[in-house]
């Protein structure tokens, strides 16, 4: 019987650890009064947009809003189809319907849980036809202008095919690299490695608490290499004015506060030793359940650096083990239980069971296990110990 409890995820640790220098941003804050806009803002643009090798990023209110105001600046209007995974969470799509497009799910790939180039490219050739030299969707019948491909768990994507259609068939591609700060792509069309958040024409972070880099409450951002699109998100975040009161477009309130800013460049500077943590863990972790046939458990491809957000293996009795590792007071996670094709706010696009049988799969049997920094060798020995009893 395990006695110490193995949380899924610490968030107390690290701000306990950094508690004087969040207290100092804190307390800079208050005797200024600055709560909005300023150096806190200004600086962790500069700073996160340099950690994602691009030129411009766009601190915003949170990840989904990133994803909209992404697509909404790269030019996708009202009534397009946007293309992407049903295997994500709710805030890709939310984002897609939102900047007014209707939503097209391709399948992922069984090793990566990611968007599949075969299934993009069968896509374009089995579910769109040309009309009038336009690309249109047979099942929302309207224009497909933009992909997003979702770096799930803190894994890219396969980009080099992906961007290859997204070029033949002229789409922009969105990352959501919402879970994905500091991953890498190894790209052959470019011989080296590039950052999450820096292939596509735009990406989207989110800085809600337990991602990567996380605020002390809401957060996200927008990086991009487009002037135009960056200052097309400070535009929308900030009601539609590039000079105080004078909208050039009706926008949001969309910006993230002083306060977050300070303390996200604060932990900035520890995410790559961080993400470095996570990717020890998930070596200890492979090593171990290489040893537990039933298991599957993630191998990168050659062209991925992840930094392990999630780790998540494959059981067919997942619920029994998830039910036996709660038991044992170790806390595990679902990402996630159901595809988005099948949710209820889903019914009126008419999808059934058996539309997207490889993420349906995957739902199936996924089963997220602790990873964190603090994560220590000895729980992840009392994890394995756990799952080899059933
Ligand atoms: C967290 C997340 C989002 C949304 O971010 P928020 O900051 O919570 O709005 C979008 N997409 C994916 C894949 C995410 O994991």
């Amino acid at each position: 019987m395990n006695t110490n409890p193995i949380p899924f995820l610490d968030l107390v640790t690290p701000h306990v650890t950094l508690e004087k220098e969040l207290t100092e941003v804190f307390t800079s804050v208050l005797r200024k009064a600055s709560f909005i806009g300023g150096s806190y803002v200004e600086n962790l643009e500069k700073e996160f947009a340099a950690f994602c090798d691009t030129k411009y990023a766009v601190a915003l209110n949170s990840g989904t809003d990133a994803v909209r105001f992404a697509l909404m600046a790269a030019g996708i209007k009202q009534g397009d189809t946007v293309v992407t995974v049903p295997n994500t969470f709710i805030a890709t799509t939310e984002a897609i319907s939102q900047a007014g497009a209707h939503i097209d799910f391709v399948d992922v790939d069984e090793n990566t849980s990611s968007m599949s180039p075969q299934k993009l490219a069968e896509y374009f050739t089995q579910k769109c036809d040309f009309k009038n030299g336009v690309l249109v969707s047979k099942k929302t019948n309207s224009p497909v202008t933009a992909l997003v491909p979702v770096h799930l768990y803190g894994q890219c994507a396969d980009m080099d095919p992906i961007m290859e259609l997204a070029a033949k068939y002229n789409l922009k591609v969105i990352e959501d690299a919402c879970q994905a700060h500091g991953a890498q792509y190894f790209s052959k069309r470019q011989n080296k490695w590039l950052a999450a958040g820096s292939i596509g024409i735009a990406a989207a972070f989110s800085f809600y608490p337990g991602k990567n880099l996380g605020a002390m409450g809401e957060g996200g951002a927008v990086t991009t290499n487009d002037e135009s699109i960056a200052k097309y998100v400070k535009m929308l975040r900030d009601h539609g004015q590039a000079k105080k009161y004078f909208h050039d477009i009706e926008g949001y309130n969309g910006r993230l506060d002083s306060m977050q800013c300070g303390f996200l460049s604060v932990k900035l500077k520890h995410l790559p030793a961080w993400n470095e943590q996570r990717r020890a863990h998930a070596a200890y972790y492979a090593k171990l359940l290489k040893e537990i046939p039933l298991v599957k458990y993630p191998v990168e491809p050659s062209w991925s650096k992840a930094v392990f957000h999630l780790y998540v293996i494959h059981v067919k009795n997942r619920d029994q083990l998830q039910q036996h590792l709660n038991d044992q007071k170790i806390a595990t996670g679902l990402h996630y239980p159901l595809p988005l094709h099948l949710q209820n706010a889903y019914k009126h696009l008419g999808y059934k069971k058996g539309d997207f049988p490889v993420t349906e799969k995957l739902a199936d049997e996924l089963l997220s296990l602790p990873m964190f920094p603090e994560l220590t060798d000895g729980q992840q020995k009392v994890i394995l110990d756990e799952i080899k009893k059933r």
